[in-house]
């Protein structure tokens, strides 16, 4: 088929749906009613027949950028502009999350110059439930939405996990397409690294993805409980990520329960903003 005839049934089918009842069909189901699905639009122009580039293009690709992601629902919509000194308590901890955010804004503004040299960030504090993953949530969030990265979130633990309820599946097969997908992601974030029980086995498998990630430049992010010089791994997974790492200190103060309670806060009053939007769209139609 040429690209002539593609755009003529494109034409013809967008013309049948329009004649359906506009909207009919694309209200039942999730068709971008602007190309009917194929992402482009034709048209004419000097008795000649184009096509443009239909909007949902881009956000297709930005939702299978976000799945792909993995960021789980809590930190799903977490942005590093939501992020407050506020939460913690202390001095010390203001001003280790002042010197954080700090470093993440520089990152992100250079992030194509830390991409091409594979550097990456080792987000470390030694209290659980200090906001690490929420600034990793955050960090990936802002790769895939604003700088259309290809990002992959991990806990180290659940790496394991899959690795080892591929072997039921397809074996050999199916892990190394696992593998893969965590070595080739442009950046991959591994939460919690370092609280998983480490054997020879779970040594290997984190040393091949580290290292191939290592060779390919590849931008790892981590977060752990515990500093990269007492990590109980071997010299050559711990000099690796020390190399190709950003140190990030961050404050010893667990915000958890705070930050549970400004997630409520920030709930309720969307909710109540949408309310009124709602009421604010009837009272305009009546
Ligand atoms: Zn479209």
């Amino acid at each position: 088929m040429t690209l002539e005839d593609k755009l003529e049934e494109m034409k013809v089918s967008r013309k049948w749906q329009s004649e359906q009842g506009s909207g009919t069909a694309s209200k039942d189901s999730d068709v971008c009613p602007k190309c009917g699905g194929s992402g482009w639009i034709p048209y004419e122009q000097d008795g000649m027949l184009f096509a443009k580039e239909c909007d949902c293009r881009e956000s297709d690709l930005m939702s299978r950028r976000l799945s792909f992601a993995n960021i789980p629902d809590t930190f799903k919509d977490k942005e590093l502009k939501t992020l407050k000194t506020s939460v913690y308590a202390t001095t010390d901890g203001k001003q280790k999350f002042l010197t954080a955010c700090n470093i993440v804004k520089r990152y992100i503004d250079n992030f194509d110059d830390m991409l091409e040299a594979g550097m990456g960030l080792y987000i470390v504090s030694r209290t659980k439930g200090s906001g690490k993953t929420r600034m990793a949530a955050s960090i990936a969030n802002e790769l895939v939405k604003k700088h259309k990265k290809q990002v992959k979130f991990a806990v180290s633990t659940r790496i394991l996990d899959e690795i080892r309820s591929t072997w039921k599946k397809d074996s050999e097969y199916a892990e190394s397409r696992l593998i893969d997908q965590l070595c080739l992601a442009d950046v991959l974030i591994i939460d919690d690294f370092g609280v998983e029980r480490i054997s020879p086995w779970v040594q290997e498998k984190f040393y091949n993805i580290i290292n191939e990630r290592y060779i390919h430049k590849k931008v790892t992010i981590y977060t752990s409980n515990v500093p990269i010089e007492e990590l109980n791994y071997e010299d050559r997974i711990t000099s690796r990520i020390k190399e190709v790492s950003y140190l990030m200190e961050f404050p010893e103060e667990s915000v958890r329960d705070l930050i549970a309670k400004q997630h409520n806060k920030e709930m309720l009053e969307k909710l109540a903003e949408e309310a009124k939007g709602r009421s604010a769209g009837k009272s305009i139609l009546t």
